[in-house]
């Protein structure tokens, strides 16, 4: 049997519908507002998909684009006048920052009332004590895709997680406690990472690194969920790929997100419910 495949765009549109809903019960349109330095292209994409996901919804959607000269003081002064206004519901600091630029004193900057990446070290400390304003949005979405995936709540699920970021690793460790799994935290010192995977009932990737995950790593009926997002050349251009091998990996997992399609189109809707969060929070 080959693995069911998690529709990320399905979890996505059902979360779109709760937040149109939401945005409608409030007195007026909630405003999130993206500061980007220079003209990165990541960004600039990221920012686009931002947008058009967020008029869908009924969020209004401005983008500071401040001068790549700007220095850090200027950001923060900026960062801080988003923090007084009224009218602003959150803000999304787009990353990369230039070089030097300390990008944690940069974002601790906003409130966390702001803060709807939940990127601030407030947000964090929220989160580890459950009382979390807005979650980082792709810690959310695994967590999302992870249970669509188990089909039943995962408490004493064993779980392993690949990566230890401030953005996606440790946020899903602490969402998963929560929800009484089991958790493994590896990273590059963890010493049997087969081993480890091959262990668990599910898998979560979030290295940025191809087809780290083999199919021989996973347990038989395990689900995965990838959140790997790599660009690479193949000889027809650059493609997306996971961390997971998805053809071997189909073979042995009960269920399985693919990239893309999976927990990148599920990140973005939360980034929306998040506004929503933080405009009924403000009321
Ligand atoms: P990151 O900050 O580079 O962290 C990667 C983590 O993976 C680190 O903890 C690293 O370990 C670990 N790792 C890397 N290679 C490993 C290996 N060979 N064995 C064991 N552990 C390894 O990355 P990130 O920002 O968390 O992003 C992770 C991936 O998710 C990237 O592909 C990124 O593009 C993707 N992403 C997707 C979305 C989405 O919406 N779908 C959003 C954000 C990021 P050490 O700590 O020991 O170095």
């Amino acid at each position: 049997v080959t693995a069911s495949i998690i529709d990320g765009k399905a979890l996505a549109e059902t979360t779109l519908d709760r937040v149109r809903a939401a945005v409608s019960t409030l007195a007026s349109p909630p405003l999130l507002v993206a500061v980007a330095l220079g003209d990165d292209k990541a960004s600039a994409a990221y920012v686009k998909r931002q947008a058009k996901i967020a008029q869908q919804c009924g969020v209004i959607y401005r983008l500071d684009g401040l001068p790549s000269h700007t220095s850090e003081n200027e950001l923060m002064a900026h960062l801080e006048s988003l923090n007084r206004d009224a009218s602003v519901t959150g803000v999304i600091l787009q990353t990369p920052l230039p070089k030097g630029f300390d990008a944690g004193r940069c974002r601790d900057v906003l409130r966390v009332e702001k803060d709807v990446e939940g990127v601030t070290t407030m947000a964090a400390g929220r989160l580890f004590t459950q009382r979390p304003l807005a979650i980082p949005c792709t810690a959310h979405a695994a967590l999302v895709c992870l249970k669509a995936g188990v089909g039943t709540d995962l408490r004493g699920l064993d779980v392993a997680i690949v990566g230890r970021s401030e953005i996606v690793g440790k946020p899903l460790a602490a969402l998963l406690i929560h929800e009484s799994a089991t958790v493994t935290v590896c990273h590059r010192g963890t010493k049997d990472l087969a081993g480890t995977l091959r262990r668990v009932d599910a898998i979560v990737a979030a290295a940025g690194s191809p087809g780290l995950v083999t199919g021989a790593m996973i347990k038989p009926g395990a689900v995965v969920v990838d959140v790997g997002t790599n660009a690479v050349s193949t000889p027809e251009g650059t493609k997306l790929v996971g961390d997971v091998r998805f053809d071997e990996a189909k073979e042995v997992a009960k269920a399985i997100t693919p990239v893309p399609g999976g927990v990148g189109q599920v990140t973005v809707a939360l980034l929306m419910m998040n506004v929503v969060e933080l405009a009924r929070a403000k009321r």
